[in-house]
């Protein structure tokens, strides 16, 4: 349950005065519904309003705070003309001006006679200094609550910043005062303030240098946010070591076998993280350990010898990929292997049906297979093991945490490994996976050609399908990838369906077509195909992402490529990497095209190296770029700037694991303060899982 000095925070943003319907959507959009998503909005500028000179004194197109005597009002005499104010402070006059207003508000306001404090930008017109719709018009007492800073927020259409402002402030008001979450001795060690002061200062900056991320409120509040993050994994973290597990240790035997069967020697880095998952396998607690490894740097025969292990002690051992192609990839390159010192493996996609799918689970339930080779899917289904003891997830996408520990729950204390073959830079590890232990082959094999990447503009689509006809000519295959086609964006981007077609008139029925929409066993066939030769020019959307190996494949071409992230071109790159050929990319990109896409694809162009492309990504990420965030899933960030708090990252990881050795349950003071940091952020759902009271 969400502590109740919470509840204000989450109610909905209307409980706050003077919202009506139309605001509260408008604010909806800007930030979300609740009071808590309107206080993470933090104004991205300043308005000074300290300058307060005599008018004589004023400069000109400045913003200027003024103490002014109304003496006179003039009404337009035209549609054209503003309504005039004449006002003046003895030294000099000033003419604040108005276009379509009632007068009658204007009288009530500036009352002939009367001092006001006006504020907004003083300009010369007509030789006369000038305020058009002053910003505010205050009494001389209230001077006090406009002179000063103004914050200025990113806003939306249907709300004003002064609105913003109003709104804020209340909201600001009612932020309860929390017992401190920070260890005091850190809090004091940086000088930092507390939760409440901080976050008061964020929205109250000063001087610019308040808005940076790396000024002190902010960065108090970035930490409290890593500090949820990472506490929220370590209790999962925690909860999955102290759980039994197995002693798994082979006696090597059928994995020395396999070792002599391969035409290669595995790579340093191969053998480094197998003796660090071996070891993790020895012990008595749970595996759960990430994998990662660049495309092509060889993770499937880590995961056999891995799952092997398993087996030779007489246990079975299992592997899911993200896709039914992937699976069945799987299987080509582990049942033979399998076959070669008699052991079983076997296939269970959503595609297996009726009487083979009924031996295969009996089967499975009897031990008679070694290792079954699925999707997802099925292992959310019911398939029983006689003896589950390995799991290796390959995956896609992030999994969350929840999704893996449903996954731990499966099997007989099996150990889970989970492979990913998009690099990710060392923070964001962290903050995503920061509850396994982690794994990293940092070398590809050796002898494999660089890929000659190209960055053209799609005007020159004539030389490219020139050069194309050459390659295939020559008997290359090659792939054409189209971004995805998005309802909304179908008018200007290049559908695969549309390229499909013109590609075909040239090349006839050398062509074939996969997309997204596509049912599963059509795009197999047509993979199929291309996998064959029988295609040669395949024309693609991103569903050729993920791992797709058709080792002959030498050309990829990306149309858009300024559309797709980073590690989405890295890994479509990666697919024609797989052989010992020369292979050729061409990124086709159309105008406009942003700096940061720009940037994007000289990157690619410079490098093939995953983990550098990765940190370069977050880098440029950090510009604010949302596509590329989006397509990564790792912007689960309110306030915290991965490029700017790396370091703080770090210490919050240490400081998390370190709270829950004392204090396993969060009971303590600090322990109590910091579940509720992990209500305020959202990260609660450890909590409710595996935090007693
Ligand atoms: P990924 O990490 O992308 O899953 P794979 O496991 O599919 O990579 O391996 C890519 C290719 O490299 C496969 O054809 C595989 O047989 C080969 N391979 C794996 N390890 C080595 C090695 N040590 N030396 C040479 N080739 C290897
Ligand atoms: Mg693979």
């Amino acid at each position: 349950m969400r502590p109740p000095i919470l509840f204000p925070l989450f109610a909905p943003i209307n409980t706050l005065k003077g919202i009506g319907l139309k605001t509260q959507e408008f604010l909806n959009r800007l930030c979300g519904n609740r009071v808590v998503d309107l206080l993470w909005h933090l104004p991205s500028g300043i308005i000074d309003r300290t300058y307060s000179p005599k008018l004589c004194m004023a400069k000109e197109n400045t913003i200027c705070t003024l103490k002014v005597k109304v003496i006179e009002h003039i009404a337009p005499k035209t549609k054209k003309q503003p309504y005039r104010v004449i006002c003046s402070d003895g030294t000099g006059d000033l003419v604040l001006s108005f276009f379509k207003v009632y007068p009658e508000s204007i009288h009530k306001n500036l009352p002939v006679g009367e001092v006001r404090v006006v504020s907004g930008k003083v300009e010369r017109f007509q030789g006369l200094l000038q305020m058009s719709h002053p910003d505010y018009i205050v009494k001389p007492e209230d001077m006090g609550t406009i002179l000063g800073i103004e914050p200025v927020y990113p806003l939306t259409a249907g709300i004003t910043n002064k609105l913003l402002n109003k709104i804020m402030k209340q909201a600001l008001g009612i932020v309860p005062q929390f017992s401190e979450w920070l260890d005091e001795p850190y809090l004091k060690a940086n000088n930092w303030p507390s939760f409440n002061q901080a976050l008061k200062s964020a929205h109250l900056p000063k001087s610019l240098a308040n808005l940076e991320p790396n000024d002190i409120a902010r960065t108090r509040l970035a930490y409290d946010e890593l500090l949820a993050n990472q506490l929220a994994l370590a209790i999962v973290r925690e909860r999955v070591k102290k759980q039994q597990g197995r002693e798994i240790k082979g006696n090597g035997l059928l994995r020395k076998k396999i070792l002599q069967i391969l035409p290669f020697n595995l790579t340093q880095a191969q053998e480094k993280v197998l003796k660090e998952i071996s070891a993790d396998q020895a012990s008595p607690y749970r595996m759960l350990r990430l994998l990662q490894g660049d495309v092509g740097s060889g993770k499937t025969i880590v995961a056999f010898l891995t799952m092997l292990n398993a087996v030779e002690c007489g246990a079975q051992a299992a592997i899911m990929a993200p896709t039914e192609i992937l699976a069945k990839q799987h299987l080509e390159t582990i049942q033979p292997l399998c076959e070669e010192i008699g052991l079983r493996a076997e296939l269970l996609t959503g595609r297996v049906k009726g009487k083979t799918r009924t031996k295969i689970l009996q089967d499975l339930e009897d031990g008679k297979i070694d290792i079954l080779i699925g999707t997802h899917a099925l292992f959310v289904e019911d398939v029983t093991f006689k003896d589950l003891a390995c799991v290796v997830i390959d995956e896609q996408h992030r999994f969350g945490v929840h999704q893996r520990l449903a996954l731990s729950n499966k099997g007989n204390k099996a150990d889970i490994l989970v492979m990913t073959a998009t690099p990710i830079p060392r923070s964001l590890v962290l903050t995503a996976y920061g509850d396994m232990e982690y794994s990293k082959i940092d070398q590809v094999p050796e002898g494999r050609k660089p890929v000659d990447t190209r960055v053209m503009p799609v005007a020159k689509i004539d030389v490219v399908v020139d050069a194309l006809r050459r390659k295939l000519d020559e008997g290359c295959r090659a792939y054409w990838v189209c971004p995805l086609v998005e309802e909304s964006e179908k008018t200007d981007l290049a559908a695969a369906e549309e390229r499909f077609e013109t590609l075909q008139k040239i090349f006839g029925d050398k062509v074939g077509l996969v997309h997204g929409k596509m049912k599963e066993k059509d795009k197999d066939a047509v993979m199929e195909r291309f996998k064959k030769g029988e295609l040669s020019l395949l024309v693609a959307t991103t569903v050729i992402e993920v791992g797709v190996n058709v080792p002959e494949a030498t050309v990829m071409i990306i149309e858009h490529a300024e559309r797709f992230g980073l590690a989405q071109l890295h890994q479509l790159r990666g697919r024609i990497k797989r052989g010992f050929q020369a292979s050729t990319c061409l990124l086709l990109y159309s105008y406009p095209l942003s700096e940061t896409a720009h940037s994007r694809l000289n990157i690619m162009k410079e490098t093939e190296d995953g983990f550098l492309i990765a940190e370069k990504d977050l880098e440029l990420r950090g510009g604010g770029e949302i596509l590329g965030t989006r397509q990564s899933g790792f912007n689960e960030f309110k306030l915290a700037d991965m490029t700017v708090h790396k370091n703080l990252l770090l210490t919050a990881n240490k400081d998390a694991r370190m709270m829950l050795e004392l204090d396993p349950q969060l009971t303590s003071n600090r322990g109590m303060a910091l579940r509720v940091l992990l209500y305020l952020f959202e990260r609660d759902d450890a909590v409710k899982t595996y935090l007693a009271g």
